[in-house]
């Protein structure tokens, strides 16, 4: 099936371009995808299908483009920017419609937070460019300065669990540094990254500066790493999918910087505030556990393990399991039928290992469809594959502890080292833990606190490098020393 440039397909009342988004114009490929919606498997539409062709127009598009972006400087690309963010905020009920019938996230959570943030991801970094110093200094007669030039054209590449809040995450600073970009969103749900080219128009960003490929990973996304002519190539997705990109990175000598997958723990100690820990634990359902940052190990003290266990069974009770479009639902469907099965798939592996279900490990009975319980084994062996692997469904694994020197051991026997939270009512334990825990952010007695300021990322194979404030800019600028002798 070819889509037509100038389609658009109906999606919660939003009309979406099927097409990609180059150089300014709306353009068509003679290969499509299907996109299913998760909510209720029915088709949403099909949508262009990019290969190289389609990633050279884009990157030359960003090319051409890039000269006079690069040019503005911060002020001047700040007020594209700024107008760009105020019309994706504009936007926020529509992007939040298609947002969840694509990926099937919560309706309400979308509106009131997730669409906001894709928003402010881009002021933000519009205005922090604006701020960045550099340095500069004077050492045995020679003046010393770093500057923070742009680096090109940076290629984006993003996954469905949030696709717009994720893909604004790097659009943001790539733009505000001085670069062009080419994303490619996620296959399985494209369309709020289409309606952010819109946006971008509105906004009169001008012509190559954001460009849209969509299409298969393994071939509009490999097409894109594979460019010769892109700088940065800024990836958030699984550790098999970034092995790939790192190796074609290394071989081109192109920085890479790599958000990947995680198995965060979350421990819990006997003088925390134990409600707010059993919340917390029962909220790692959100998004149905596709969340890279989810502490998906509970690790409990061993005095209080039993009561904190009947806390989270009553309270997993209580979770609204449906459609996310309906207001009382906490917890909506997994993304597709593939996935769906690699989630059955580490369930049934867990049982057959060995491990107890305490409560869920199956599909909605009233539901159907992709409605997977929300899950909790207790009793694993240590073997078992679900303390390794990161299952990215509702899922969580409960274990116990007897003293601080083997909750450590525990949070960390991980390959990954995304995240980790900690619930303890002493300051002292809490550092103590926390300087001993790898992972890239360590939460305590709180959770998913985010400023964007901050870095973020993964340790271990969670990933490589760093983004937010300064450190996006590390990432997406070229860092030009200059010693001037006068
Ligand atoms: P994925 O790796 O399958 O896909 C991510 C993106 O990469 C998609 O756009 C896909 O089309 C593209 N892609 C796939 N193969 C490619 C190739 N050979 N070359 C170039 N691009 C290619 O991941 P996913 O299933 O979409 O996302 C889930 C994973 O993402 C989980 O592991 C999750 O933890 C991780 N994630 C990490 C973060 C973070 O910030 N660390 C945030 C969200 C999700």
């Amino acid at each position: 099936m070819v889509t037509k440039s100038s389609e658009r397909i109906l999606i919660a009342n939003v009309l979406v371009s099927p097409a990609h988004y180059i150089g300014g114009q709306r353009v068509s490929s003679k290969k499509t995808f299907t996109v299913i919606s998760p909510i209720d498997e029915s088709v949403l539409g099909e949508v262009a299908a990019g290969g190289e062709k389609e990633v050279d127009e884009a990157v030359s598009a960003a090319l051409k483009a890039y000269p006079e972006w690069a040019a503005l400087g911060p002020k001047g690309r700040g007020v594209y920017l700024r107008r760009f963010a105020d019309i994706v905020e504009s936007r926020v009920e529509e992007l939040a419609a298609v947002e969840t019938a694509s990926n099937g996230s919560l309706l309400e959570s979308g509106r009131l937070r997730v669409m906001k943030r894709a928003a402010y991801n881009i002021r933000f970094f519009a205005e922090w460019a604006e701020t960045l110093k550099g340095k500069s200094w004077e050492s045995n007669g020679t003046q010393y300065s770093v500057l923070y030039q742009p680096s090109g054209v940076s290629a984006l590449i993003t996954p469905w669990n949030a696709p717009l809040m994720l893909t604004t995450w790097k659009v943001g600073p790539a733009l505000a540094a001085g670069n062009t970009v080419v994303v490619k969103p996620p296959e399985w749900a494209p369309f709020t990254c289409s309606l952010l080219a819109d946006c971008a128009e509105e906004a009169g960003l001008p012509a190559g500066v954001l460009n849209i490929v969509q299409g298969i990973g393994e071939e509009a996304g490999a097409a894109l790493t594979q460019h010769s002519g892109i700088s940065r190539i800024s990836f958030t997705g699984s550790v098999e999918t970034g092995r790939i990109i790192g190796k074609v990175a290394a071989d081109r000598i192109v920085p890479a910087s790599m958000e990947l997958g995680g198995k965060s723990p979350l421990v819990v100690f006997a003088d925390s505030d134990f409600e707010a820990a059993v919340k917390t634990a029962l909220g790692q359902y959100d998004n149905a556990g596709q969340v890279c940052l989810a502490g998906t190990r509970i690790l409990v003290e061993e005095s209080i393990a039993d009561k904190f266990l009947d806390a989270m069974k009553e309270g997993a009770k209580k979770i609204v399991l449906g459609d996310p479009r309906n207001i009382e639902t906490d917890v909506g469907p997994l993304i597709t039928r593939e996935h769906f099965m690699r989630v059955q798939g580490f369930v049934e592996r867990a049982k057959k290992q060995g491990a107890t279900v305490a409560y869920g490990g199956k599909v909605s009975e009233k539901l159907g469809g992709l409605y997977f319980e929300p899950t909790l084994f207790v009793d694993i062996p240590e073997h078992a594959e679900i303390l390794k692997e990161e299952v990215f469904g509702p899922v969580l694994t409960f274990q116990t502890f007897r003293t601080e020197e083997e909750a450590i051991e525990m949070a960390n026997n991980t390959e990954y080292g995304l995240a980790a939270t900690v619930f303890t009512g002493s300051a002292e334990r809490a550092q103590r833990v926390r300087s001993a825990i790898i992972g890239g952010t360590v939460w305590i007695n709180t959770f998913f606190a985010r400023d964007l300021s901050a870095p973020f990322g993964g340790s271990k194979k969670s990933g490589i490098g760093r983004e937010g404030g300064d450190f996006s800019f590390d990432f997406f600028c070229n860092i030009q020393t200059v010693a001037y002798k006068a």
